[in-house]
């Protein structure tokens, strides 16, 4: 593949880099999503990206997408990445937009994709129950139909941002008697409607990212139902693609790469000699680097499928090897500041903070994102799941 860029591709990374340094809000620079104040820090990049057209490069144009090629969308995740800007959420973008646009009727289209692209109805995601997360088409929660309704009961857990959301999309079983992945139906539900209620869940850290949904007698519209009824799985699948291609972070981790080159370069072996030119340590990054550019070969050619239609199940080696080089990039961090790798400083980039916050600026925060970091292998579809799907799906074994 040729990576070499054109003078139009050329021009327009250079647009892209002005467009990202004068539109970057001011109030998330140098801010990690831990310390996000609320919607409207989350919705800031967003709402910058939408009022110049470039929220959702990978929509087909006529929806509202940019009409980009493959290289281009390319050019786009790399600047973002090398400015450090926040990330859009995916659960309307990249999860529940591609799956109305595909299988939604022209209502549903009409109703929920501008909100989407302006960033004006917020989404989660419903997909896991207590007892049904791998094994995700045992779910439980069941939606009866009643005239032009279905009364829809059960529960939901996991389900990130959902404090937030004006929306969540949801599989639901319609069908008890039917095979498990055969009676289960998608539906979009308006997070106001009576009997829907949000539990935190507050993980260790502190934090309050996750929650738990009831749904309680919640009525819902039949025409919330997307595509037809007790085809949900198809769409849930499809869906599930989209997330876990999306899970890669590719551009990320590159810059990730050059953070950590620079922190060895500063900090030393123990033996006074710089911690990069220790023969393993340089080798661990070397490793890091060659798997991070088999996956960036990977995740194009994905780039280039995707425009011809989706995402297939080779999504999963994304997933996999994505999140499996954003959890080393954390544990050679801590290698690498070692002691200052310990206290816990959710503080640490509060400016305005009394707390003494020992260790250089880079190991701020370390720790945490650490423990953090630890999630990726698990949301998405746990990694052992991606690889009996890989198993099955990809080598027909
Ligand atoms: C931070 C975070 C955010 C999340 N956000 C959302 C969200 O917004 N919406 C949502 O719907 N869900 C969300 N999830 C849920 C996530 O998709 C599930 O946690 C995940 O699918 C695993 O399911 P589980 O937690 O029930 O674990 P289990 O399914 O109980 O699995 C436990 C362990 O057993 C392993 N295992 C299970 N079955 C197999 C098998 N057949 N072969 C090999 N190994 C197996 C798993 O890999 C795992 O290690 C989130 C999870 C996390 C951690």
């Amino acid at each position: 593949m040729n990576l070499d860029l054109n003078p139009t591709d050329e021009a327009f990374r250079k647009e892209v880099r002005a467009f990202i340094a004068g539109a970057m809000p001011k109030q998330l620079k140098g801010k990690s999503r831990r310390e996000y104040e609320g919607k409207s820090d989350f919705l800031a990049w967003h709402k910058a990206l939408y009022e110049k057209g470039w929220v959702a490069p990978s929509w087909p144009k006529e929806y509202g997408g940019t009409g980009w090629t493959s290289t281009q969308k390319y050019i786009f995740s790399e600047e973002c990445a090398a400015a450090d800007t926040p990330m859009t959420l995916p659960f309307g973008l990249a999860m529940v937009g591609p799956v109305i646009y595909t299988f939604g009727n022209e209502e549903q289209k009409k109703e929920h994709l501008p909100k989407i692209l302006s960033g004006e109805r917020w989404w989660c995601q419903g997909y896991s129950e207590p007892g049904s997360g791998s094994d995700l088409a045992s779910l439980k929660t069941t939606a009866v139909r009643e005239g032009d309704h279905y009364i829809v009961n059960g529960q939901k857990t996991w389900t990130t941002l959902a404090q937030y959301a004006d929306w969540i999309f949801c599989l639901v079983r319609t069908d008890a008697k039917a095979k498990q992945q055969e009676g289960i139906s998608f539906l979009l539900i308006d997070m106001k409607t009576p009997g829907v209620t949000v539990r935190p869940i507050i993980t260790m850290d502190g934090a309050h990212e996750v929650n738990e949904v009831f749904l309680d007698n919640v009525k819902v519209p039949v025409k919330n139902l997307i595509g037809k009824e007790n085809e949900g799985w198809t769409y849930a699948k499809f869906l599930l693609g989209h997330e876990r291609a999306g899970i890669a972070g590719v551009a990320r981790s590159k810059r990730g790469v050059e953070r950590l080159k620079k922190l060895a370069g500063a900090e030393q072996d123990g033996a006074g000699k710089k911690l990069i030119d220790d023969p393993l340590f340089a080798r661990h990054i070397c490793e890091l680097e060659i798997d991070l550019l088999s996956l960036e070969f990977t995740e194009l050619r994905t780039l280039a499928r995707e425009s011809k239609g989706g995402h297939g199940p080779e999504a999963s080696i994304l997933k996999i090897k994505g999140t499996d080089i954003q959890q080393r990039l954390t544990e050679l961090t801590m290698e690498a500041i070692a002691y200052y790798g310990n206290p816990y400083q959710p503080f640490a980039h509060d400016k305005m903070t009394n707390e003494y916050v020992p260790g250089p600026d880079y190991s701020h925060g370390a720790s945490q994102n650490y423990f953090l970091t630890r999630r990726t292998s698990i949301y998405g579809g746990s990694n052992e799941i991606q690889r009996n799907i890989i198993a099955k799906m990809v080598l027909g074994l």
